[in-house]
């Protein structure tokens, strides 16, 4: 709960679901107001994102919203994890001060009909793959953005594309700060996802490789190697040795534009999206 004028007390968030709702809890909500937006299922990303905000903000506030536009099938919709007692548990354990949990017809109501389009940043890799993704983001990114008005907000690099995609339209469209958040891995280098939930036992034993494989090329870039096709065979040759792995794209690309290099003169993005049986990864590192 919010105390007057005050900062939030340790122990349980305020939950609101509907706009009204939100906008009494924000007018008595301490600014800078920090917001984490999520689709639920917590896991330490998410925690680690909290924990930046709370460094830097007066309020802290979750979105937990499984966003149906951003999902281009539906049985990857229905499938994928929620729990709403185990974020809210884990948000109060976060110190988070509101949660805002709305129902579909809150962040779309009757006759909502705007989309809300990036431009070049959008278009490869994830943009590539999953066609409509990035509008689907954006555009319940503006919504919580406009309902929430955050000073900031905190996204992690583990979706890298997806950052660089906010960031654009909160910068174009003047919306807020967007704060960059580092990947936050299990001991064995798997980057945390709430997708690996998915992973069979077998699969979930192997999908370090994603990690490896990324560590093998951004090694080659260290050792000097500056042709980009030479760095992302280095990875596919990782990728290569796990049978499990059926790798979909290895990217290396210029860090802004996110455009695929031949060389690699200065900061590159290294990408890969990689599926387990019908579990889609997605993981990067950065090269300088
Ligand atoms: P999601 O709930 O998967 O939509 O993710 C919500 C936010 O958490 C996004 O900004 C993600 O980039 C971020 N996030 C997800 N996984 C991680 C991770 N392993 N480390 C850091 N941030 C993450």
């Amino acid at each position: 709960m919010i105390e007057k004028g005050g900062r939030a007390r340790a122990g349980e968030p305020a939950v609101v679901r509907t706009r009204a709702e939100l906008a009494a809890a924000l007018e008595a909500a301490p600014r800078p107001l920090g917001l984490v937006p999520t689709m639920g299922w917590l896991h330490a990303g998410h925690r680690s994102l909290v924990a930046r905000a709370r460094t830097e903000c007066a309020t802290v506030a979750v979105s937990i919203f499984v966003n149906p536009r951003q999902f281009g099938s539906q049985a990857d919709l229905a499938k994928y994890p929620r729990s709403e007692a185990r974020d809210l548990a884990i948000c109060a354990e976060e110190g988070v001060d509101l949660v805002w949990a709305p129902g579909v017809d809150d962040v779309y109501p009757a006759g909502f009909d705007t989309t809300v389009r990036v431009g070049a940043v959008a278009r490869p890799l994830e943009g590539a793959a999953r066609p409509g993704h990035f509008e689907g983001v954006a555009t319940v990114v503006a919504v919580l953005f406009g309902a929430v008005r955050p000073d900031r907000a905190y996204f992690g690099m583990k979706d890298a594309q997806q950052l660089r995609v906010i960031a654009r339209m909160a910068t174009d469209l003047s919306l807020t700060t967007v704060v960059p958040c580092p990947t936050v891995r299990e001991p064995d280098g798997l980057a945390m996802s709430s997708r690996n939930v998915h992973l069979s036992l077998a699969e979930r034993a192997a999908a370090p490789v994603l990690h490896r494989a990324l560590a093998a090329g951004r090694a080659r870039w260290e050792a000097g190697e500056r042709d980009a096709e030479a760095i992302r065979d280095a990875v596919r040759a990782v990728l290569a040795g796990e049978p499990l792995a059926r790798v979909e794209y290895v990217s290396l690309a210029d860090d802004a534009t996110l455009a695929e290099l031949d060389r690699v003169e200065g900061p590159a993005l290294l990408s890969l999206a990689v599926r387990f049986g019908s579990t889609r990864l997605i993981d990067n590192l950065a090269l300088g």
